[in-house]
Formats: C-alpha cells, sequence, structure tokens
C-alpha cells in the first residue's frame, strides 16, 4: 500500500503502521510510542522529579498508559495501593516495563501534587492535545485506566484495556501482559480452584485437626466438611485487627443463633489463621475468641495466606460448604451488613444490595457530619462512589455513601452523624 495524496502527518503514521505490520524491527515500533506520545515540538515525557526523558527511551518496553485523576478516590487509592508497589516491585526486578500517566487533573498544581507519588513518567500537563487523543484513541470513558502496549505491535496481541482489573486480581503476576501469560494465570486459578477442599487447605499429614477451647482440645478438620467457614487471618499486634476483632466475636454468635434459631444444624464456624509474634501473644488473643484455630507457627498459616493472596490483614476469607471460595472479602461484607452478610454468598449480597438501593431512595441527597467541615454528597457506585476507606470507622465500603469531593472525605451513610449545621461556625 502506497499511502499518497494524504495530509502529512498522516501519511507518517500510517506509513509507519504499514511497516509495523509487516516488519516488526525495534526501530518501527519506537516510532509506534513517539506517534503516540511526542508531538513535533516535544520528544520527551516527565520523570517523577521534573527531568526529561526521551520517547524513544521506551523503546522495546511494555508501555502502560495510566489514565488518572487526583480529584477521584478510586483513582487516588488505585495509585497509591496497587500501582506504586507493582511498577516498583517490577522495576527491581529489572522487568522491561514503563508507565506514562495521562493526567485528567484540574490544574497544574493538582497534576504536580498527584505526580509526585508516581515513580514513572508522565505526559506534560499542558499538552492538552495528546491527551485528548490518547483519551479518544483507547475510548477511555472511566477511570483509573490501565491500557497496556506490547513493545512489538502484533496483531496478535491486541492493546489490553482492563490493566487495572489485571493488576487487582493477579497483581505482579501478571507482567507482561501477554495473552499466552494472561491464559496461564486464568489455567493456574481454575486448577487451584478445582483441587481445592477444606481438608487439603487445613490439614497436612502431622495435623489432621484444629485447636479448640478450652485450650489444647483438639477438633477434627473433617467434622468442619459441610460446614461454611471463615478463615480469619489476624495478629494481636494488629492495629486494624484489635477494632475488628470483638465487631467478629459478637456477630459470630449472632450468626450461631440465628442459625440455630432457623432450625438448621450448626453449619457455620471460623478459625483463626495466626501472625501472631509467639506461642504467648497467640493464646492471650485466641483465648478472648470464641471460635478454632490453627496452631501458632504452623506450616498450613504460610501456605494458605499465599493462597488466597493474602496482602493485609485482618483478612476474612470464606469458604462454602463445598470447600470452595465464596469470597475474600468477608471482613468488608460483616462491616457492610453485620450478621446479615451470612452465608456470604452473591445471591445474599445481592438481595442486600436491593434492600439497600431501596433505603438509600429515603436517604437525603447532602448532610452535614459532625466529623467533617463541608457539607457531604451521597454518592453510589454509579454516582463517583465505589471502594472506599470509611474515614470514621476506617473500615472498607463500598456502594451508597457520603463524600466530600473536595476533600476525598467518605463515611458509611450508617456512620454520619447529624450536626445541626446552624451552630457550627465554619474555620
Ligand atoms: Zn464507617
Ligand atoms: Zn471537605
Amino acid at each position: 500500500m502506497k499511502p499518497t495524496n494524504l495530509k502529512e502527518n498522516t501519511r507518517k503514521l500510517q506509513a509507519s503502521e504499514d511497516e509495523v505490520n509487516g516488519d516488526h524491527s525495534r526501530k518501527i515500533s519506537s516510532s509506534r510510542f513517539s506517534s503516540l506520545l511526542a508531538t513535533k515540538d516535544r520528544d520527551y515525557l516527565l520523570s517523577q522529579d521534573g527531568t526529561q526523558v526521551k520517547v524513544s527511551d521506551l523503546e522495546g518496553k511494555v508501555l502502560g498508559l495510566y489514565f488518572s485523576a487526583n480529584w477521584y478516590v478510586p483513582c487516588r487509592s488505585f495509585t497509591t495501593q496497587v500501582l506504586v508497589g507493582a511498577y516498583e516491585h517490577l522495576k527491581s526486578k529489572g522487568s522491561n516495563f514503563e508507565i506514562v500517566f495521562i493526567s485528567s487533573d484540574e490544574d497544574l498544581d493538582a497534576f504536580n501534587n498527584y505526580r509526585a507519588d508516581m515513580p514513572w513518567l508522565s505526559i506534560p500537563f499542558s499538552d492538552l492535545e495528546t491527551k485528548r487523543a490518547l483519551n479518544s484513541k483507547f475510548e477511555i470513558e472511566a477511570i483509573p485506566f490501565l491500557v497496556i502496549l506490547q513493545p512489538e505491535d502484533n496483531k496478535y496481541e491486541a492493546p489490553i484495556h482492563d490493566g487495572v482489573e489485571l493488576l487487582n486480581r493477579f497483581g505482579v503476576q501478571a507482567f507482561p501482559f501477554t495473552k499466552e501469560r494472561l491464559e496461564e494465570l486464568e489455567m493456574e486459578e481454575k486448577e487451584k480452584r478445582e483441587s481445592q477442599t477444606l481438608i487439603n487447605l487445613l490439614t497436612n499429614h502431622d495435623r489432621d485437626y484444629l485447636l479448640g477451647h478450652p485450650a489444647a482440645k483438639q477438633v477434627p478438620v473433617a467434622s468442619l466438611v459441610g460446614k461454611t467457614i471463615g478463615l480469619y487471618f489476624s495478629a494481636q499486634w494488629c492495629l486494624p485487627g484489635a477494632k475488628f476483632t470483638p465487631k467478629l466475636i459478637s456477630i459470630y454468635q449472632k450468626i450461631k443463633q440465628m442459625v440455630v434459631h432457623r432450625g438448621n444444624e450448626d453449619d457455620f464456624e471460623i478459625v483463626y489463621v495466626s501472625s501472631d509474634r509467639d506461642q504467648a501473644a497467640f493464646d492471650s488473643y485466641f483465648n478472648s475468641m470464641p471460635w478454632l484455630a490453627l496452631p501458632f507457627g504452623d506450616p498450613a498459616i504460610k501456605i494458605l495466606a499465599k493462597h488466597f493472596d493474602v496482602k493485609s490483614i485482618p483478612c476474612l476469607v470464606i469458604l462454602g460448604p463445598d470447600g470452595k471460595t465464596v469470597t475474600k472479602h468477608g471482613r468488608n461484607l460483616i462491616n457492610l451488613y453485620k450478621e446479615n452478610a451470612y452465608p456470604f454468598t452473591e445471591a445474599q449480597v445481592d438481595l442486600l444490595e436491593k434492600q439497600i438501593d431501596e433505603e438509600a431512595k429515603s436517604l437525603p441527597k447532602s448532610k452535614y457530619h459532625a466529623g467533617h467541615r463541608h457539607e457531604l454528597g451521597l454518592v453510589s457506585e454509579g454516582t463517583g462512589g465505589g471502594p472506599f476507606i470509611c474515614c470514621d470507622c476506617d473500615e472498607q465500603g463500598s456502594g451508597w455513601a457520603y463524600l466530600c469531593l473536595e476533600c476525598g472525605y467518605e463515611v458509611h451513610t450508617k456512620c454520619v452523624r447529624a450536626v445541626d449545621r446552624g451552630s457550627i461556625v465554619d474555620s
């Protein structure tokens, strides 16, 4: 194909794409990144400290285009809680990975503040045209959004549009984000799920029991088969755990009562999976818990943490009566729905969400809350909400919430303590 009679720019772009399709040389693929990221006046990107880095330096790299903005809480959480860690890990392993930030910040100050947290490159804030072109080329409709491009353009390897989901799901394992790698991960996950049973999760060849009360009582793991089981990853030294454990104890007791009341057999149990530093700490913490535990320092503890990819504690993983994972977000569900979360299945959560949507219809659109000086607006998944950490109770939330957009201050609807605004002087 010989492009003629076309405008200079279009001709160049077309020519490089045609050549790339036939010839996968390094030189040409770098011009592919240039055509996306450079302009005729600018052949560089900004590094974290503001130095200029040539776009041609991206040659041969797997490239993440990160569409994000500081004013949106889910963007900030993804940046600081997922992307920075993944990026630094891959860099420290010498992986050929780079990220370029495409900002939707409202002004230069906001951009610079946000960029200060980002160890990767950025398109200068002033280059609206390139940012706009990238947003439209990759059809960005929601942020945070991470597009992954392979170093060589390849018609079998379409750009990945769900980099955010892939990193949330697989972490750095997803690298280099090729079709082959992702198929491998899917397969591993499927095999892991199929082979997962309560017995192979909780026993090993030296031990087929868990600890119960009074101390040293042994409860056979086999007696738990067929029940809904919560694996509670926690430790006495863990501060959020100190807050969550008493709540979980009270809800555990309510679930037990509820189950008995319904005339069902006792079909719920929790197993403490301890990360305590020594036996004494384990003993004293486990003594405060009404459920079962894996012995302190048991080899199964590390295996379970890896198997369920537990990144922070406290964490409550729920297993169904068949021993398969129901959810890793048991803690979140307990916080949101208390004992009503039981048995933690998707069907139960859907039911609760419907009830909550119904109830939210009667909530005021905005409210003043004793813990914040600005007025808070009611948000949900579709209107700027999404997963958050409640600024009042420090627990996770999602769905309906009250949010101060300016400050990023967000609380559960149940955590709002109404105040009479007229009686407070603005500071
Ligand atoms: Zn809260
Ligand atoms: Zn505010």
